[in-house]
């Protein structure tokens, strides 16, 4: 059965980027009906923050985006999940590699290393660790650690064979080792490197597919070749394209990945920002609005592209649209309530604002626009509203007026009044819409009027006549 986590180092919010990655390794899941695990890296100490563990947590649950095991679930006998808690289980697996000579402590200061790399660099050679330590006499090692010095532990890596691996995304993959030098497994503080307990966890806590950004996919062959000297199983690598923003760049804070937390302030849906994410990089047959579980139905992993995708926040609102749409009147009154967007609207006109705004609210920023239009009398009015006013004068608005005394049929108040003053069409119907509604587009005529009640309608006309 197919396992795939979503490992997140809890040093920010959860953000559009790093959500992408959660929801791909998810939906692959829920695709394959297997299980989808939450673990938290948290192994450097300084910029883990129990805070975010926490609200990244509120955000998958908020989002839909539920763990089957892992951290802070009921289920999971593969635990801790959460690295930091880890440590005592890694020993085994350093003491395994030590024994074995494929592991060994480098005792090199990070000036030392700078200055390899630079006589590497200066050879023409890509800048690895040359292998100070590689061969220092257990002896002397000792010694040192004895003095008080801390070493590193480093991962002696085979040379002169090639790692391959088939990516779930990109095909055939192969790396050299010649190219890939010693890396750090432990760094002098006893905490594990992010090679080593992440491959390490990834086999322990069973996971099938490992799904994540591109730029990982150079430690893939490090970890692969960890894994086999650890006789431990590997799973398979999918390595999804990058996101870029708008700039081309990586999508990052400064380009347009919104925290999760904004958006949700902001009053973003939940399905709004899983249908643009699962389209990002990846190909849906279905044009439309999808639920999770349509989401996940319809994920291949043959359907994820081999370039950059683009973050379009156009996109982002496009599927908000679709998303409020999609929801009950019920559902868009409390959404609409929840962000405090109603508050103008008196409780016992709420309702019935929906079903008059709804099909004209494609953003929380048109529904504050509606709630502003018919809040109060009479309607704020905008720049064309006003010029559409103006240009009428008011003989039109007096002899709706007239009207209204007679008849409280729309049309038919609006026939009387364009036979009065002989306008028609939209020269007798775009100044009657200013009037009532401040806006020169929007829900019909007659519903507005039927909306407003005979009272609010006679005052906005009143309004317009003066
Ligand atoms: N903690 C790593 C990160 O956030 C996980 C990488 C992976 O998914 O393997 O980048």
């Amino acid at each position: 059965v197919t396992r795939t986590r979503f490992a997140p180092s809890p040093t920010g919010l959860l953000h559009l980027g790093n959500l992408r990655t959660a929801l791909f390794s998810a939906l692959l899941a829920r695709a394959r009906g297997g299980h989808f695990l939450l673990r938290i890296e948290d192994t450097d100490a300084e910029r883990s923050r129990a805070e975010f563990v926490e609200a990244l947590q509120q955000d998958l649950q908020w989002l839909g985006l539920n763990w089957d095991e892992g951290y802070g679930a009921a289920a999971g006998d593969a635990g801790p999940y959460a690295q930091s808690q880890r440590t005592g289980l890694y020993q085994a697996y350093y003491d395994r590699l030590i024994a074995a000579g494929l592991a060994y402590p480098c005792f090199c200061t990070p000036e030392e290393l700078e200055r390899g790399r630079k006589r590497m660099r200066a050879q023409g050679k890509p800048p690895r660790y040359p292998g100070t330590c590689a061969g220092l006499d257990p002896e002397e090692a000792r010694r040192r650690e004895a003095e008080g010095q801390r070493p590193t532990l480093r991962f002696r890596v085979p040379l002169g064979r090639t790692v391959r691996f088939e990516d779930g995304v990109r095909g055939a993959v192969k790396f050299r080792t010649d190219e890939i030098g010693d890396f750090v497994i432990r760094r002098s503080d006893g905490t594990p490197a992010f090679f080593f307990s992440n491959a390490v966890d990834d086999a322990l806590m069973g996971v099938t597919d490992v799904v994540r950004g591109e730029d990982h996919i150079a430690n893939t062959p490090r970890q692969l070749l960890l894994l086999e000297a650890l006789e431990l199983p590997a799973p398979g690598y999918h390595h999804l394209p990058l996101v870029n923003g708008d700039d081309g760049a990586p999508l990052s804070k400064r380009n347009g990945s919104a925290s999760i937390r904004e958006l949700r302030e902001a009053g973003v849906l939940p399905l709004a920002i899983l249908n643009h994410l699962a389209r990002l990089g990846h190909r849906y047959e279905e044009e439309g609005l999808l639920s999770l579980e349509g989401l996940a139905q319809g994920f291949d992993q043959g359907r994820i592209g081999h370039s950059a995708a683009r973050h379009d926040p156009r996109q982002l609102e496009h599927w908000q649209a679709e998303a409020l749409r999609a929801l009950s009147d019920t559902d868009l009154q409390a959404h609409l309530a929840g962000l405090g967007v109603l508050d103008p609207l008196p409780e016992a006109t709420r309702a019935a604002w929906i079903a008059l705004a709804r099909d004209n609210i494609a953003s929380v920023e048109d529904a504050r626009c509606w709630v502003a239009a018919f809040a109060e009398d009479p309607a704020p009015l905008s720049d064309a509203a006003r010029d559409e006013i103006a240009g009428a004068g008011p003989a039109l608005f007096e002899a709706a007026l007239e009207a209204l005394d007679t008849s409280t049929d729309f049309p038919e108040v609006a026939k009387a009044a364009g036979a009065a003053t002989g306008r028609k069409g939209r020269g007798l119907f775009m100044p009657l819409r200013a009037a009532l509604s401040g806006q020169t587009f929007g829900p019909e005529l007659p519903r507005i009027r039927e909306y407003l009640g005979p009272e609010r309608t006679r005052v906005r006309l009143q309004a317009a006549r003066d």
